[in-house]
């Protein structure tokens, strides 16, 4: 395909797809074969201003429609988002890779979000309280805060921005998502299937692009808060420079999720849990387990476990329905995680299983990576202290529970740990002392239902809200609270004194 024949995936301004003025372009990959597919404009500055006008120019009326209204829209989004569900499914299985089921799933949990918001008029209910003083009443309410902005990594295209969008929009604000470079097409889908539910225009928009269009969201005034996923430094550097220009911003950042194993855990399930949880979506999940500690006597079963296990994995094309691997996102992802596992060889751990020269016949030219199974690895490795991103699981080996604990305090990532035992006074030590946002409990990716909220620890997350659930309304909403006073027939005089109530 020549390069003028490509699709373009524009940018959406104010209720319409447009291309913008950027000359730069990014290419989109299809991981499984290779090839480019796409390309995408990369916003200019002056793109991305636009859209935040058509955001801020909707946001008075949009503001003002009764929640009750904006709910009704979020209950058709939510009907259309059902429906078209194996169409995102799709868009993001060619773009990302993952496998289609392992895609519709992604759908699924972002699907809850919307269902969550839904019920927002209950949700912005305030409280007030009588007779505060003689005659005075107070009620508090939570109010929009205007333009926001959402920021998202390429590895859920559809889940994350949907982590964001129902909650800003319920609450009353107006949008602009400035999705992955790698798999932009979901988010065109997401805005066509917002403007079908009734959606006025300019109340969600989309710019493609890199740093440029972040730092323009970055820098604006009219934008009042901004929502990241993505790698920690990145993360990092949104929260710095959002906040210090005085907007609320959440970071969400990268992730090495341990799993330990204790003693008394089940060999089988726990073993199934690893593999499904370190090679499912080919370890590009921030909730992938990528340690598994193995606790006293049970590591060197473990590892035969695993090992056996791990090469019954199949691996094929995403579109293929009984896949259960597919490959990389694109061609330098594959290099980087590739060579984190020769990094491995040299740091002296052992390679148990080697997936760097696995082929997949017919898709030569794919990004497709083995699984990979490392075994003795220590906490002095990069490949412990790194986040790698990809289908490597490494094994440590401790003695005690105290041990195993440390391990994962000490690791500068907090995101998710879950621990596999028949014990339950173990777990809930565990659970009561470990310095992680999200806790599984014989559960491998404990990844919070809608009406709980998303959020890691230490330098997984940046900023103090947690996504979606109460959170997320408490971080799109600010409060206000009003004290009233009725004085009819009752005389009221200068007060020179601080008022207390009488
Ligand atoms: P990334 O940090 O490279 O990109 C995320 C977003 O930031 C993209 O939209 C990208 O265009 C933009 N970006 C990239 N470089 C930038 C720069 N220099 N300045 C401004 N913006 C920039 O992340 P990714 O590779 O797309 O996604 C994978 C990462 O996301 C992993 O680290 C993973 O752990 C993390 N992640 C975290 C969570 C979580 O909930 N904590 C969820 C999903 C993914």
């Amino acid at each position: 395909m020549s390069k003028t024949e490509q699709k373009i995936i524009g940018h959406y301004i104010d209720g319409k797809i447009v291309t913008g003025s950027e000359t730069r372009m990014g290419e989109v990959f299809n991981p499984a074969t290779g090839k480019i597919q796409a390309r995408v404009p990369f916003a200019s500055a002056d793109d991305v201003r636009k859209a935040i006008d058509a955001a801020h120019r909707a946001f008075p009326s949009w503001s003002s429609t009764p929640s009750l209204r904006r709910a009704r829209i979020m209950f058709k989004f939510k009907e259309l988002l059902e429906q078209n569900s194996d169409v995102l499914a799709r868009a993001i299985t060619l773009e990302h890779g993952k496998t289609i089921n392992d895609a519709r799933g992604e759908v699924t949990r972002g699907i809850e979000v919307v269902e969550f918001a839904c019920g927002i008029p209950h949700l912005l209910k305030g409280e007030f309280s009588e007779q505060v003083g003689s005659g005075i009443d107070t009620h508090s309410q939570r109010q929009p805060l205007g333009v926001v902005a959402g920021i998202t990594p390429f590895n859920f295209p559809v889940m994350v921005p949907l982590w964001m969008i129902p909650m800003a929009l319920a609450t009353g604000n107006t949008f602009v998502l400035k999705p992955s470079e790698r798999d932009p097409s979901a988010s065109l889908i997401l805005a066509d299937l917002l403007a079908q539910a009734g959606l006025p225009a300019g109340v969600f928009n989309v710019v493609q692009g890199d740093k440029v269009a972040v730092d323009t969201l970055l820098e604006d005034e009219r934008v009042q808060a901004v929502s990241f996923v993505g790698s920690t430094p990145i993360a990092q550097y949104i929260y710095s420079t959002g906040t210090a220009r005085g907007k609320r911003v959440q970071a969400l950042g990268g992730a090495k999720n341990h799993l330990v194993v204790m003693p008394d855990a089940d060999l089988d399930q726990v073993a199934d849990a690893l593999i499904g949880a370190g090679f499912g979506s080919a370890g590009e999940r921030c909730m992938a387990i990528s340690v598994a500690v193995a606790v006293g006597s049970i590591g060197n079963a473990l590892v035969t476990k695993l090992a056996e296990k791990t090469g019954t994995v199949r691996i094929n094309q995403g579109l293929d329905e009984q896949a259960e691997m597919g490959p990389l996102v694109t061609r330098q992802h594959f290099d980087k995680v590739k060579s984190y596992v020769d990094l491995g060889v040299q740091e002296g751990a052992k390679l148990v299983v080697d997936g760097r020269n696995f082929k997949l016949s017919g898709h030569e030219d794919g990004f497709f990576l083995g699984p990979c199974l490392f075994d003795n690895v220590t906490a002095s490795m990069r490949i412990y202290k790194e986040e790698i991103f990809g289908p490597v699981l490494c094994v440590m080996h401790v003695n005690t529970f105290e041990e195993a604990l440390k391990l994962v305090n000490d690791h500068e990532f907090g995101n998710g740990v879950s621990i596999f035992t028949s014990d339950g006074a173990a777990a809930r030590e565990f659970g009561r002392r470990v310095q992680v946002g999200m806790i599984g409990v014989n559960v491998p990716i404990p990844v919070p239902i809608a009406y709980h909220s998303f959020g890691g620890w230490k330098r997984s997350l940046f900023g103090d809200h947690h996504v979606y659930g109460e959170e997320g309304v408490r971080f799109y909403t600010r409060l206000k609270t009003t004290t009233t006073r009725w004085p009819a027939g009752i005389k009221v005089a200068a007060e020179f004194v601080m008022p207390t109530m009488k």
